[in-house]
């Protein structure tokens, strides 16, 4: 007779194998930003003039529930430690010098990731009269992730698909 102890395991490992813990990763294109990076990607977070929305998203991105960092990609301290740059927010007049500096720290190769609408074309606040533009009008974009703000699924299948895993 199968007591109630055992039960719960064996079910534990019957829905490990009913379907994959998570989705496969993102097909690789040859030439692309992502095969640049052999399975793991260190980015430095550069907040451009974002209104903080963003940064809250890719919070939740390294949390428990998406954990990006079991993809093979982190956030670093310093730019020489990155493989790239991950821009939140339109580019403000003050941060279009600071961004350029941080990616001319970044060694090659080296990948930049604009995340949010605001990154990608000024969103919300194109036009505003403190902003220089977006984010590929300072430095060359690799990947984009649009939204506003993102969530953290598609800010993580970006990284996957940077990491390939
Ligand atoms: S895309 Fe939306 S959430 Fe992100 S910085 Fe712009 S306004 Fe804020």
């Amino acid at each position: 007779m199968i007591t109630s102890s055992f039960v719960r395991p064996i079910a534990f490992l019957k829905a490990l194998g009913a379907r994959p813990v998570t989705e496969a990763a993102p097909a690789r294109d040859k030439g692309s930003a992502s095969s640049r990076f052999g399975g793991s990607v260190q980015l430095r977070h550069v907040d451009a003039g974002s209104c903080n929305g963003c940064e809250i998203e890719i919070a939740s991105t390294f949390g428990p529930v998406c954990d990006a960092g079991r993809f093979g990609a982190r956030l670093v301290a310093s730019p020489r430690h990155a493989d790239g740059v991950l821009v939140t927010g339109m580019v403000t007049k003050n941060m279009a010098v600071p961004l350029r500096k941080t990616f001319e720290a970044v060694p090659r190769p080296r990948v930049v990731v604009a995340c949010g609408d605001c990154a990608v074309n000024g969103g919300v606040f194109a036009g505003a009269y403190g902003v220089a533009g977006a984010v590929g009008d300072f430095v060359p974009v690799d990947v984009e992730i649009p939204g506003c703000p993102p969530d953290p699924s598609a800010i993580t299948e970006a990284l996957r698909g940077l990491t390939g895993r």
